[in-house]
């Protein structure tokens, strides 16, 4: 601000789009944008596009509410989200940019003693994927968030599950600081081109077209998200994904008073403070397939009527904005990254409600599945195929508030 703006270099370049590519990104979120990094870093490929149909950073991955953790329970995606905050914990010297990454630590609240059972087994299957957990009893849960009611509360907090490596990061930079990275290696990043149509030859892709003109690819990756169904049609895929809607919430900016990450068990509530002070929360779906990005008002309520129940002081902030995303939601909530029918088209989808954490794992194991044909190890049972014959089902779709 105080140089007017003047003199700024863009962080990245502005190209116009080659007629052919080795491969080409469609979409270019989180997932997409750090696709296309790892193919450049890890393995060289740089005559390389990601083509979005917006603006870098106006989808999901500038939308959603941060959470950044290692706490999945089932062998499949322990091993995944473990990689991911590896490599989150490297990312900002890696890409040489502030991304915020704030390890305050999560706290999943319990409120019976069947939850506490389960999160007992989920705080073992953590420590033996090699990650932490500490659980908390009702004192210990006190003297981390004293603001809690403990005392009027329809649901009595039992305890908490304590992440300490989960947290935050700023999620907009994440996608700047991948598309930057991904720019200097010689990756074109093209805004406004949108992919229209999926050019398949003898059962092998051969290009896409797209409002900027047709371009050919020998490699095509579909990483859209919340549109994903539609996108996968154009190559004639019918995807086993329903898109819903899912809202955020943020406060006026307050000094600091919440510096956790916390979820409530026994409603669809979950909150934390960003660093310009707002409160940013929210809950569950909006529960009906929608393509719109917003939500509805009877939703919004619920959210509010869950975060009052846990912590009364909320209510005397004021609400600034809400939004909403287009979640692509699979029927066991775990995500696919696979190859497809068609000789070279590859599709990373279905992040539900949790793929911001996913980015930089997702994005490592896309490429290495991309750039080798072979899945990477941590990502290997993503498989589509376990829809179709119903093993490998990986049921962990996260409960309410336990989700994000
Ligand atoms: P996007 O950023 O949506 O990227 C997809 C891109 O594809 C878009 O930019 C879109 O414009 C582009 N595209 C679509 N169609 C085309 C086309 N035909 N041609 C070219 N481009 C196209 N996850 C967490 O881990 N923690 C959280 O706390 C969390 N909270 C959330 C809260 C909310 C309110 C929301 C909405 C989501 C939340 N998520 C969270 C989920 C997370 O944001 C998503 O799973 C993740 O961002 C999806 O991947 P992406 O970043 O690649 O998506």
């Amino acid at each position: 601000g105080l140089t007017g703006n003047r003199g700024w270099a863009p962080h990245w370049r502005d190209p116009e789009p080659k007629a052919a590519y080795d491969a080409v990104i469609i979409g270019g979120g989180g997932h997409g944008l750090a696709t296309a990094y790892y193919l450049a870093k890890n393995h060289g490929l740089t005559n390389i596009a990601v083509l979005e149909k917006g603006y870098i950073g106006g989808g999901n991955i500038g939308r959603n509410t941060t959470i950044v953790r290692a706490n999945y329970f089932l062998p499949g995606n322990s091993e995944f989200y473990s990689h991911s905050l590896k490599l989150w914990e490297g990312l900002e010297e890696d890409l040489n940019y502030n991304v915020m990454h704030s390890q305050r630590g999560i706290i999943n609240l319990f409120h019976s003693d069947g939850q506490r059972d389960a999160f007992v087994r989920r705080g073992n299957a953590m420590i033996t994927q090699g990650d932490d957990a500490i659980l908390l009893d009702r004192e210990g849960v006190r003297q981390h968030l004293p603001y809690l009611d403990f005392e009027n509360t329809r649901f009595p907090i039992y305890g908490g599950l304590y992440h300490p490596r989960g947290g935050t990061a700023r999620h907009d930079a994440v996608a700047w600081g991948y598309a930057r990275g991904a720019d200097r290696r010689g990756v074109d990043l093209l805004q406004n081109c949108e992919v229209t149509g999926i050019d398949i030859e003898n059962g092998a892709v051969c290009g896409v077209q797209t409002t900027r003109g047709a371009i050919r690819a020998k490699k095509v990756g579909i990483v859209v998200a919340g549109r994903s169904s539609q996108v996968a049609a154009m190559a004639g895929m019918r995807l086993p994904i329903e898109s819903h809607v899912l809202q955020a919430f943020v406060t006026e900016g307050l000094k600091p008073c919440i510096d956790h990450v916390v979820t409530f068990g026994m409603g669809h509530f979950y909150i934390s403070q960003s660093d310009k002070g707002g409160l940013v929360f929210g809950g569950d779906l909006d529960f009906y397939a929608s393509y719109a990005s917003r939500g509805n008002l009877p939703t919004a309520e619920h959210v509010m009527e869950a975060g009052m129940t846990l912590m009364p002081m909320i209510g005397q902030a004021k609400l600034l904005r809400s939004w909403g995303g287009i979640m692509d939601m699979t029927p066991d909530g775990s995500p696919i990254i696979d190859r497809t029918e068609t000789d070279g088209l590859f599709i990373d989808c279905g992040w539900c409600y949790g793929g911001f954490k996913a980015v930089p794992a997702s994005g490592y194991a896309f490429a290495h599945l991309m750039a080798t044909g072979q899945h990477h190890e941590t990502a290997a049972a993503f498989r589509f195929d376990r829809f179709r014959t119903g093993r490998g089902l990986l049921d962990e779709e996260g409960t309410g508030s336990q989700h994000n």
